[in-house]
Parts: structure tokens; C-alpha cells; sequence
């Protein structure tokens, strides 16, 4: 009997540890006190307190209400939606004056079972149906919304299937009735698969978060250096084939931008230089800041040709502006340099090439994009081989 209790309790424990962990996950604290709640709820039946099956009847309906609700208002949150406390309040209110009025008023303890076992279906229903955007999402969210969706659902089969149209007549039937066994059961099986699921879900928000951090500069939003070179690997072990090409871009006369305008007006144009970059860049490009004002742009599938021309679109649109701080400082220009990887090259060799390529549009004047003739030599090879 007191299975239910203690397993609730161990992820309750579970879910403060977990917000410990990070504490801005607020969520967490609302599924520990959901288990808490549904603990409380079932311990006051198991002891029968407050004595009396009238009054525990509705304390204990009135702590698993209160359970249910926190459990969908935990797991909504985590998503950033949430029904609202004035809707949860009414909705405790609701169904404790209910279970209040079948037992006070018009004694039914089948309107009571029907009254709790369907509105709980419903809560966790209705908070199924809101996160069905998690469908789309990564595994771990899509499990959340499977298992959240058939533990709602159960509620209502379960219901009929054990309770019928006839309550049990007395506490030693009901607690030997199918319909509370098979309710001990539910709980303990699909409970707990819902508990680990979420525990599971901010576990990987929490190791998402933290890859975020490491990957991503947070500045500019782009991927920082390291998180750019991992992609660089992953993506020349998975296409090596593939003609790959480099964007490098530095940002022209950027100190004095700093000086003229201050420190805080250069941290706006490297943030709008990102945003550009990200917004002109094609979606399988990938874009990251390699440190101070240079950015780099990987070019999957696309030769020394293509690639100038990626470039220029890039530099063009950075001269063009459109962002409220571009803007206000004048014309922010950048300088860039384009290469293609050679058949041979190694992912070092073609950096080195392009940053002296960067180099070159530098000496050349600035705001413009500079090639060399060996990546256009690797387009031709690659024409006469195909
Ligand atoms: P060039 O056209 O030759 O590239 O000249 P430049 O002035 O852009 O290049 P230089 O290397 O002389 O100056 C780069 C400046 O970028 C110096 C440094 O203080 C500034 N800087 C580096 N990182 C940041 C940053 O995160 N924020 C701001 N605001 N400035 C930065
Ligand atoms: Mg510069
Ligand atoms: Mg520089």
C-alpha cells in the first residue's frame, strides 16, 4: 500500500536534487511538489486522516487535485506555457466542493470515483494536447508527450472498465476492489514511466544547456571557435568528398569603431555582423566568430566559383546594413578571403591559405573579397574528372 507514497517520494527527492543542480528550472520544484502532493493525497487514505470518510474524502481528493495540477503545470512549464494559478485554484475549488457535495449533500462515492479519476484524465489531457509541439522535437520530448498523452488517457478506460456503474459498498471492498488495485498498479507503472521521462527530458536540458554554452558564443549567437571546429570536423568526417569552401571575414577599421563610439556600440556591431552573416548565409552553411571581429563561414557542397560568390553576397550584405547600429556608425564594411578545400588539403593548410587571403583584400583596400587561383584550379579538376 505504501508503495505509491514511497516511490513518489523518491522522485520528489529526485526532482529537488535536480533543481538544485540548476536552479532556474523552476519547474522541477513544481514536479517535486506534485509528488509530494499525490504522496500526502495517498498517505491520508492509506491512515484514514483526517478520520472520517467524509472529511478524507475531501482533504485526500482535494492534495491529489492539487497534485495533478502541479504535476501539468511543471511539466507545461518546462515549455514555457502554463494554465494559470487563478484556473488551478478554480479547478481545486471545483472538484473538492464537488466531492464535498456527493458525499455531504448527495451522498455517491460513483459520482466521486467518476468525479476524480475523469478530471484528472481531463488536466493532464488538456496539458497533453498543449505540448503537442513536442511531437517535433528531440527524442526525449517526444517521449514526454507519448507518455504524458497515454497516462491522461488512461484514466478514463481504466475508470470504467474497473468501476462500472457500481461503487464498491464499503473502505475493506473498495481498498480490495479491482478498480483500486488496478489504480495502485496504473500509478506505479505509468506514474513512473511519466516521472522518469521527465527526469530524463531535464537531464537533457541541462546537458543541451551546457553543450550550448560550450558551443556558442554568447555575444553574437553564432557558434564560438571550438564549437565551429567541431562542425568542422563532424562535417568533413561525414561528406569528405564533397567540394567543401571557407569564408574568413574580418570586420574593417573595427578598433576605431571602439574609439569613436565606445566599447558597448562595438559589442552591437559584432552582435549585428552575427545576426547578418547567420541571416545571409545559406541554412547548411555554418557560421561561427573566430575571436574579436573575424567570423568564419564553412561552405558545404560548394566550389571556389560558388563560394566567391557566397562570399560577396555576405560582405555586401554587411555593407548594406539594416540593423539599427550598422547604421547609426556609418558604413561597416568587412574584408573577406574565400578558398576551396583541395583534394589533398588538410583543414589546417586551407585556413592558413584563406586567413593570408583575408589578408591580401586587407592590403588591397578593405570591403572587398579575395580568391586565390589554386581553388579555382581545384572547380577545373573537378570538372575534367566528372
Ligand atoms: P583592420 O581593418 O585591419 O581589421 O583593422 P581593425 O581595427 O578592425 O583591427 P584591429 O586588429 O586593429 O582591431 C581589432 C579590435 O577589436 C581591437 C579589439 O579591442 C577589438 N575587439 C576584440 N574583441 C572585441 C569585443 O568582443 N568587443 C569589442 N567591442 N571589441 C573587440
Ligand atoms: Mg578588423
Ligand atoms: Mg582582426
Amino acid at each position: 500500500m505504501l508503495m505509491v507514497p514511497g516511490i513518489l517520494s523518491v522522485f520528489g527527492v529526485a526532482f529537488v536534487c535536480a533543481w538544485f543542480i540548476d536552479k532556474k528550472r523552476d519547474y522541477l520544484l513544481l514536479l517535486a511538489a506534485g509528488c509530494g502532493l499525490f504522496a500526502c493525497g495517498a498517505m491520508s487514505q492509506i491512515f484514514g486522516l483526517p478520520p472520517g470518510i467524509g472529511p478524507n474524502a475531501v482533504v485526500s481528493g482535494a492534495l491529489y487535485t492539487s497534485a495533478v495540477l502541479a504535476v501539468a503545470e511543471g511539466v507545461l512549464l518546462r515549455s514555457q506555457k502554463r494554465f494559470g494559478w487563478r484556473l488551478d485554484v478554480g479547478v481545486v475549488c471545483l472538484l473538492t466542493l464537488a466531492l464535498a457535495w456527493f458525499f455531504y449533500i448527495d451522498r455517491n462515492l460513483l459520482a466521486r470515483i467518476y468525479i476524480q479519476n475523469f478530471g484528472y484524465g481531463a488536466i493532464l489531457l488538456v496539458a497533453a494536447l498543449k505540448l503537442r509541439s513536442l511531437v517535433g522535437g528531440r527524442l526525449v520530448d517526444k517521449a514526454l508527450f507519448w507518455v504524458l498523452l497515454v497516462f491522461s488517457l488512461h484514466f478514463f478506460p481504466r475508470t470504467l472498465l474497473t468501476v462500472g456503474l457500481s461503487a464498491p459498498v464499503d473502505r475493506i471492498t473498495f481498498v480490495n476492489s479491482v478498480f483500486w488495485q488496478a489504480l495502485q498498479l496504473s500509478l506505479a507503472v505509468l506514474g513512473v514511466a511519466l516521472a522518469f521521462t521527465i527526469l530524463a527530458a531535464a537531464i537533457a536540458d541541462v546537458i543541451d544547456d551546457l553543450r550550448r554554452e560550450r558551443d556558442f558564443d554568447p555575444l553574437t549567437g553564432v557558434l564560438n571557435r571550438r564549437g565551429f571546429e567541431d562542425q568542422v570536423s563532424l562535417l568533413l568526417m561525414k561528406s569528405p568528398r564533397g567540394t567543401t569552401s571557407l569564408a574568413l571575414c574580418d570586420i574593417d577599421n573595427f578598433k576605431s569603431i571602439n574609439d569613436t563610439h565606445g566599447h558597448d556600440v562595438g559589442d552591437n556591431v559584432l552582435r549585428e555582423v552575427g545576426q547578418l552573416l547567420r541571416a545571409s548565409a545559406r541554412k547548411r552553411d555554418i557560421v561561427g566568430r573566430l575571436g574579436g571581429e573575424e567570423f568564419a563561414v564553412l561552405l558545404p557542397d560548394t566550389d571556389a566559383r560558388e563560394a566567391h560568390e557566397c562570399a560577396e553576397r555576405l560582405r555586401m550584405a554587411i555593407e548594406h546594413g539594416g540593423c539599427a547600429t550598422l547604421d547609426a556608425v556609418g558604413p561597416v564594411t568587412a574584408s573577406f578571403g574565400v578558398g576551396s578545400l583541395g583534394p589533398k588539403e588538410t583543414w589546417q593548410s586551407l585556413y592558413k591559405r584563406v586567413d593570408s587571403l583575408l589578408y591580401q583584400a586587407k592590403r588591397a583596400g578593405r570591403n572587398q573579397t579575395v580568391a586565390d587561383e589554386l581553388s579555382h584550379r581545384f572547380d577545373r579538376q573537378a570538372e575534367v574528372e566528372s
